[in-house]
């Protein structure tokens, strides 16, 4: 350690404004989905040009939720990477559809628009890309996909809070999109999600199927889920939204100063007309491991995003068509990934230390 405090990776910013608000919710007596989710939703519809949001248990759940209010289930494929955390398509499985898993683009880590055009059948419902690290999927072209064939496009937005595309910002991009809030995503409420969407019937279906398919109590619409966000949850989260916009801003200026100085390593690089929310700041160097360990041994926290491709989880890869599956690049990026903190908190001081770390291992070597 060389007597040098850590670098964490991640740490969740709470500060007194939460605490208080948890307070104010605990003293209120009115613990679930009452004001401040209603609240929490309206000042997040704000981040995604007005789009009707509905507030959930978790990112996982945004995302199972999408599917089922569309209807998406058995006998119907959802066109997914295999290079994401494995809830993307956990969420198409638990609905009783089937993920078909589409290699990603090397550069932007985000699914390949002509892997997944390629991937269409008669029956794929739905195209789920997933803002890797914050980094907008190429939705121009996904998009068209969607068009030409009439299917749905939901973006898994759990990482990209903040992020744009073409000037439109993520969970305005598709038809809909799941946010996650986990501790350590961009902005947290402990756990819980959101989902966004265009469509009013499908908000007020994904509305119903997080109550036990109530609106008016006891009467049962629909068979639904309770994956309902708590007032506690949605206070910490109106706090964090405040924060937001900062964070993100000072994300991306870390995320600059470690592309103006790193070297050995190849550094995140955003592809078309987006803006990056850097959730990770995830670099390739293809002796990963000893980079990880280089840098441990330094006090600087990293991470693998991820270090397995969903396709080759036990989960999956005990069905043949997943075993025999080969995804090149998602195959690759899992080899090479290393994500270096980037958190809005770092100080100048430790951004050094985290250059003076990478570069120092090439000449180690
Ligand atoms: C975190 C995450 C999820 C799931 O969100 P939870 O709130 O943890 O359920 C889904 N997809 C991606 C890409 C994520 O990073």
């Amino acid at each position: 350690m060389r007597g040098l405090a850590p670098i964490p990776l991640v740490r969740p910013l709470i500060g007194s404004a939460e605490r208080a608000a948890v307070a104010d919710v605990l003293a209120s007596g009115h613990l679930v989905q009452g004001q401040q989710v209603a609240t929490f939703e309206e000042e997040y519809a704000d981040l995604v040009a007005g789009r009707d949001c509905v507030a959930v248990s978790s990112g996982t759940s945004a995302l199972h939720l999408i599917m089922l209010a569309a209807g998406i289930g058995p006998g119907d494929e959802v066109i997914v990477p295999s290079f994401t955390f494995a809830a993307t398509a956990n969420a198409v499985r638990l609905a009783g559809a089937d993920p078909v898993f589409a290699d990603i683009d090397p550069v932007t880590f985000c699914v390949d628009p002509d892997a997944v055009a390629a991937a269409v059948t008669p029956r794929t419902a739905a195209i789920m890309p997933v803002h890797l690290y914050g980094h907008p999927a190429d939705v121009t072209a996904l998009q068209e996909t969607a068009d030409r064939h009439g299917l749905l496009l939901v973006e898994d937005a759990a990482q990209a809070h903040l992020a744009t595309h073409s000037g439109r910002p993520t969970g305005a991009l598709g038809d809909a999109a799941a946010f996650s809030f986990y501790a350590t995503k961009n902005m947290t409420t402990g756990e819980g999600g959101l989902v966004t969407t265009a469509d009013p019937a499908l908000a007020r279906r994904v509305r119903l199927l997080r109550n036990q398919g109530m609106e008016q109590r006891y009467l049962h619409e629909l068979v639904g889920l309770n994956q309902r966000m708590t007032d506690l949850a949605a206070a910490i989260g109106r706090e964090q939204l405040r924060h937001l916009p900062d964070w993100t801003r000072a994300r991306q200026a870390h995320a600059a100063y470690l592309d103006d100085r790193l070297t050995g390593v190849i550094t995140p690089r955003p592809v078309g007309p987006v803006t990056h929310a850097y959730h990770q700041y995830t670099v390739r160097h293809p002796d990963r491991d000893a980079l990880a360990a280089w840098l441990a041994d330094r006090g600087i926290g990293t991470a693998v995003h991820y270090p397995r491709a969903t396709h080759a989880m036990p989960a999956y890869a005990g069905e043949d068509r997943w075993a025999r599956l080969q995804l090149p690049e998602t195959e690759r990026a899992c080899a090479e990934v290393l994500s270096l903190p980037v958190r809005p908190d770092l100080t100048d001081a430790e951004l050094d230390r985290i250059v003076e770390g990478v570069n120092s291992f090439g000449g180690a070597r």
